[in-house]
């Protein structure tokens, strides 16, 4: 009987994979994957493995996520162990949930591998903890990709609390929106903010701003990219650890 393991390949940094994502990748007869932030990973399967792409090129799905799920699915019917590797968590903007419908319709049997984020671990490889005593007790998640003038946005701007962090994913091409948004619902324009690209890997750069400089300061900046909102963004001065 197949199985097919959607499972997370963490933000990068090799070492921050989990054990269970590293036994099905070397166990595992086809690869279906993402854009990985480190392409070493593939290097584990087996030499009979097959590789299958379908991740994106410059944020546009080459392959429309219908099929995506096709291939999924007659890969589970050809093949015992099928590996579904995304980057960070398969279920945080990952399509991970319309991927694991779409097997269960089909009475294939599937496997959530959780993996390690970008949404927190870039921001504590630039020495960001996004909740810290004395600064905030919540943070969001959140899309940047869709555009905060949107009309239907599915986004509740308002609700944005005061101190919260905020973390976009997915954001960047949006970031000057996005900025203007959170200022005109009232967060100060002194707001702390950090970009942080290529998290965890040798290429990590983090610029750090305000809401009102941020766009200038990280213009320059290159994908993937997080964008990171409060004043949490303060402690890195004293916790960066990583570029030291
Ligand atoms: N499932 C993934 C997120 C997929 S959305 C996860 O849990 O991390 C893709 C977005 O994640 C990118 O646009 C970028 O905002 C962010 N991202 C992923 N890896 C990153 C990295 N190494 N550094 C910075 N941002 C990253």
């Amino acid at each position: 009987m197949s199985k097919v393991y959607l499972t997370g390949a963490g933000p990068g940094d090799l070492e921050l994979m989990t054990l269970k994502s590293v036994r099905v990748i070397k166990e595992a007869d086809i690869i279906i994957y993402d854009k990985l932030a480190n392409p070493e990973i593939l290097k584990m399967a087996k030499e009979s493995c097959v590789f299958k792409f379908v991740g994106k090129e410059f944020g546009k799905h080459l392959i429309p996520q219908d099929e995506i799920n096709e291939i999924i699915y007659q890969a589970a019917l050809k093949h015992e162990n099928v590996v579904r590797l995304k980057g960070g968590d398969p279920f945080v903007f990952g399509r991970g949930g319309e991927e694991a419908l779409y097997l269960k319709d089909r009475g294939i049997k599937f496997e959530i591998i959780p993996g390690i984020t970008s949404s927190i671990s870039v921001p504590a490889y630039a020495g960001i903890p996004v909740t810290n005593r004395g600064y905030t007790c919540s943070f969001r998640v959140v899309t940047g990709h869709e555009a905060p003038n949107k009309k239907d946005s599915q986004i509740n701007w308002e609700s944005f609390i005061a101190d919260e962090t905020i973390v976009f994913l997915m954001g960047i091409h949006n970031i000057k929106l996005i900025s203007k948004k959170l200022i005109k619902i009232g967060k100060p324009s002194s707001t702390p903010c950090a970009v942080i690209s290529r998290g965890t890997t040798k290429e990590q750069k983090v610029v750090v701003g305000t809401l009102e400089d941020i766009v200038e300061k990280a213009k320059d900046i290159p994908t993937p990219a997080i964008i990171v909102v409060g004043e949490v963004v303060k402690l890195r001065e004293d916790l960066k650890w990583f570029e030291e």
